[in-house]
Formats: structure tokens, C-alpha cells, sequence
């Protein structure tokens, strides 16, 4: 994405889109979604919330991508050292909730770390893990998304990306 062509990119793709991915993912700054995937403009839906949280906004923007433009496949990508899953596990250990929002996004990624074990000392790797799994299964499970993942016109897929490498592994449905 560096030293892209901002404007003949623009230009290119300013016609109707066809994106062929959507990609959900988490808003730290250390996992750029288009930039990971190397893809430029008109390429791919791009979803970023803490922790890949899913909510109401988040899932009428896949059901939307899914369903109106046929994008057939939803990636969701979380990464090591999620700092939202940390933020998790530390309210989970101490028993103190945050206030504010981010109780919302606390609550959404407890299950996961639940599930991981909160005293597992490998809690953190396990429980980025499990919520990208989790994460999926709900996806798959999504009201106006689940006719479509059966009838197989769409794929819901989770992925982890190693920050040091810039890598990406397949996580399998688990
Ligand atoms: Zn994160």
C-alpha cells in the first residue's frame, strides 16, 4: 500500500464494486487488513472492531456484503497478543469490569477466555484461538447468514496473524 497511486487506485476501482472477501478483524494499529492481504482498492470489505467483536452493526455490514454484493467468503482475523483479549483476562483475573463501552467488548471476548481457562498459564494464546473460532461459529450461526453458509455460497473461515511475521495460518473450525 505504500506509495500507491491514491488517485489512478480511486479511479480504477470507482465503477460498482465487486469485492470478493470480507474481512473482519481488530482495530490495533499492528494489523492493517488491506495492507496484510496486499490488496488495493475495490478488493475487500474491511470490518475492524476491538477484538473482532461482533455486534448488531457488525453483522448487518457482513449480512449486507454477503447478502446484496455475493461476496463469498468471510474471513474473520485475529492476532497474538490481542490486547482486547488481554483486557479480558486481567478483568476476568481481578474480577474488575471495565466501565463504558469497552464493557461491551470485556463481555463479547469473556466467553472465549472462559472457555481457553482462566487459569491456564497459556490463557491469552488459547483464548485468541478460541475467539477466532467462536467468532466464527457465531458468524455461521448469523440469522440471514446461515441459509447462505448452507447452501454453500459463502465461506466463514478464521485466521491468526503472527505480528513478527506478518503471517497468516488458517485456523480450522474446532
Ligand atoms: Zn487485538
Amino acid at each position: 500500500m505504500h506509495g500507491h497511486d491514491v488517485t489512478a487506485a480511486a479511479a480504477a476501482a470507482s465503477g460498482d464494486q465487486q469485492p470478493y472477501a470480507v474481512v473482519l478483524g481488530c482495530i490495533d494499529s499492528r494489523v492493517p487488513l488491506e495492507a496484510i492481504f496486499d490488496q488495493t482498492f475495490g478488493a475487500i470489505c474491511v470490518i475492524r472492531t476491538g477484538g473482532h467483536v461482533l455486534d448488531r452493526a457488525v453483522c448487518g455490514s457482513i449480512e449486507y456484503v454477503v447478502g446484496q454484493l455475493g461476496v463469498p467468503l468471510v474471513m474473520v482475523l485475529g492476532h497474538e497478543r490481542c490486547g482486547a483479549v488481554e483486557a479480558t483476562v486481567e478483568a476476568l483475573r481481578t474480577g474488575r469490569r471495565p466501565g463504558g463501552s469497552l464493557a461491551h467488548l470485556v463481555d463479547e471476548i469473556a466467553p472465549s477466555v472462559t472457555e481457553a481457562g482462566i487459569d491456564d498459564p497459556a490463557v491469552q494464546p488459547l483464548a485468541i484461538r478460541r475467539h477466532v473460532r467462536r467468532t466464527v461459529r457465531m458468524l455461521r450461526q448469523d440469522e440471514l447468514l446461515a441459509g447462505s453458509v448452507a447452501a454453500g455460497r459463502v465461506a466463514v473461515v478464521g485466521g491468526l496473524y503472527d505480528l513478527a511475521t506478518g503471517e497468516v495460518a488458517l485456523l480450522d473450525a474446532g
